[in-house]
């Protein structure tokens, strides 16, 4: 007898489980429930549609029912709704949203892909008309017919998460001036601070107003627009508002039918993406996985951890076994001129697992200096002191941060260290990269660290410094400080010079040394240990010190090391 395989939600995890189980057994009868009216819609290029990146709107169906349904002979219902899974009888009670009409699915098996929905605060005026979520095809429709028909001259994005920029640059891309509202102190919460302070320059730079540590504490209608009130006190007019704080998984389904879910409401599966019902696989956004270098169970609504989930809920469903280890959390975002990448753990989350780690920061040209186009990418690696393992790394720049940061994560995933990364063979070419990769840079710095050959020390160590027994040296030349500026108190000695003017330094004092990105600092550390100073070298120097000014400056706003 063919088995009968029910699927819940037919977007990234639902679709793809369907196609993956119909070519294992091509006698099974395979059935889609789908709420919406679409099915393996792009919902990741909705943001680019608002923006009109992306003009023509069929673009964003990356296949059709009656295609997929040809294609793959699955039954594919959309405008229906599940309502209840009845565990006991084996069978789902669907309604046609169209017509209401009810009736109950038998299953042999079932996935369970329902995704999760944008958070939606129960703040007083969250209701009022010009307030939107971002999720589906409908949403972004009602989101581009109020810019196209109202021409929006202000909006507010809360909150400073992916989709949250991705909504600002394509809101500022039509037009509208644009104030993301965010709670944390720093957007892109997975980053760290210091690597996020170089995204918010940029949003600043491209016009867009920041208003980080601050929430929104209602709506109101203001004439014909809003006005946001923040809990500063502050508010906000606007003609729109973007409400993308995050998203919460959709489990009523699964806590209805008893499936064991987490303390996180997400519904909890083993290796196999079954869940507490054998007969039941859940996948994407809804689930709780592994965090592979905590080992601690998390989250991650991102589309290729659901894509992948939903090839091996298909597998075991049709009697295969395959095993889903855990995800990373590789994640990548554009924000204007500048691309954002992470993979593994944050600083933030080792230092609060306790898990043991150092950072280097590097930064290196996207490809060799002498060919024309090359811009700067920092990349921040943290890796295991023992023996080098690398437990995570984000890395910005304007060019070529997708390829590191795909290599960084193949090699996390096999468990590489630092200094496996000095030795990676990367394809070069002066328009591609350069002979030393940024990886490979990122390496030998890590590795540099690791065998004892450089002491560093990071920003956030230069507050507590002791000014009596502590010089910082600055190793750039003039004309650099003159355009960048300096760590206010340095003493300026280019590298050139530094041998000569070693006789007036004193041995008494540590040197902390810097430039511009942190090789001179290197290489002063190197002259001065060798005769007998005691040095450390700022990490990614003044280039990672600016970055990290807005936190600085949030965590103590009289630093005498702020630049004025
Ligand atoms: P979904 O793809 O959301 O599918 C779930 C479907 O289930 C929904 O269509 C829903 O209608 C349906 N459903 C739920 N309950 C029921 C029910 N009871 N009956 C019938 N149907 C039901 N990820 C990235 O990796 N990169 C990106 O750049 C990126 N950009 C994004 C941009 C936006 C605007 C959004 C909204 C998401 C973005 N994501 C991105 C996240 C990514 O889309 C999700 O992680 C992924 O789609 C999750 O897959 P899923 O199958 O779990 O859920």
């Amino acid at each position: 007898m063919s088995i009968r395989l029910l699927i819940i939600g037919g977007v990234a995890g639902g679709a793809t489980a369907a196609a993956r189980a119909r070519r294992l057994d091509e006698r099974a009868e395979i059935v889609i429930f789908e709420r919406g009216g679409h099915i393996s819609f792009a919902n990741c290029g909705l943001p680019y549609y608002i923006g009109g990146v992306i003009e023509d709107r069929d673009n964003l169906l990356v296949t059709t029912r009656e295609a997929f349904m040809k294609r793959y002979r699955v039954d594919v219902r959309i405008n229906t709704e599940v309502l209840a899974i009845h565990r006991d009888s084996k069978e789902l009670e669907v309604t046609d949203l169209l017509t209401g009409e009810t009736s109950r699915e038998r299953y042999d098996k079932l996935i369970v892909s329902p995704g999760a929905e944008p958070m939606r605060p129960p703040l007083d005026g969250i209701d009022l008309e010009g307030i939107y979520r971002l999720r589906n095809i409908p949403d972004s429709d009602r989101i581009k017919a109020m810019v196209d028909s109202s021409n929006p001259r202000a909006a507010v994005v809360v909150g400073g998460g992916f989709i949250g920029l991705e909504m600002a640059e394509n809101l500022v891309h039509r037009g509208v001036q644009t104030t993301v509202v965010e709670m944390a102190d720093q957007v892109m919460a997975p980053l760290d601070p210091e690597m996020a302070g170089l995204i918010q320059a940029h949003l600043r730079e491209q016009g867009v107003m920041l208003e980080l540590g601050n929430g929104v504490a209602s709506f109101r209608r203001n004439g014909d627009g809003l006005l946001v009130a923040t809990q500063s006190g502050k508010d906000i007019p606007c003609d729109m508002v973007i409400l993308s704080i995050g998203v919460i998984p959709e489990v009523k389904l699964a806590k209805e039918a008893g499936l064991q879910l987490s303390n996180r409401r997400s519904i909890v599966v083993d290796g196999t993406m079954s869940t507490s019902d054998p007969d039941i696989f859940a996948v994407g956004d809804a689930v709780q996985i592994r965090d592979l270098v905590t080992g601690l169970p998390t989250g991650v609504a991102l589309a290729g951890p659901a894509n992948k989930q939903a090839r091996i809920a298909a597998d075991n469903a049709m009697g295969r076994r395959s095993v889903y280890k855990g995800a990373l959390g590789t994640s990548i975002v554009k924000v204007f001129k500048l691309t954002v990448a992470g993979t593994g753990a944050s600083e933030k989350t080792l230092a609060s697992n306790k898990i043991p780690y150092i950072v280097s920061y590097t930064h290196s040209g996207s490809h060799a200096s002498y060919y024309p186009g090359a811009s700067n990418m920092a990349i921040k690696l943290l890796f295991s002191p023992g023996d080098g393992t690398i437990l995570g790394a984000q890395i910005a720049g304007e060019e070529g941060v997708d390829k590191r940061i795909d290599v960084l994560a193949t090699a996390m995933q096999a468990r590489m260290t630092v200094f496996d990364l000095e030795e990676l063979e990367l394809a070069y070419a002066p328009p591609f990269s350069s002979a030393k990769d940024p990886v490979n840079v990122a390496g030998f710095v890590a590795s540099n660290i690791l065998k004892g050959d450089v002491e560093i020390t990071h920003w956030h160590d230069l507050a507590g410094m002791d000014k009596d027994s502590s010089v910082l040296l600055d190793l750039r030349a003039k004309e650099e400080l003159d355009t960048s500026g300096a760590i206010p108190g340095s003493l300026n000695i280019p590298i050139d010079d530094l041998r000569e003017a070693l006789k007036d330094l004193d041995p008494h004092k540590t040197y902390i040394a810097y430039c511009a990105i942190g090789l001179r600092g290197y290489l002063a550390y190197r002259i001065l240990s060798q005769n007998g100073f005691r040095c450390l070298n700022l990490s990614g120097g003044f280039r990672t010190f600016s970055g990290a000014e807005d936190e600085m400056m949030r965590k103590n706003p009289d630093s005498s090391l702020l630049k004025s």
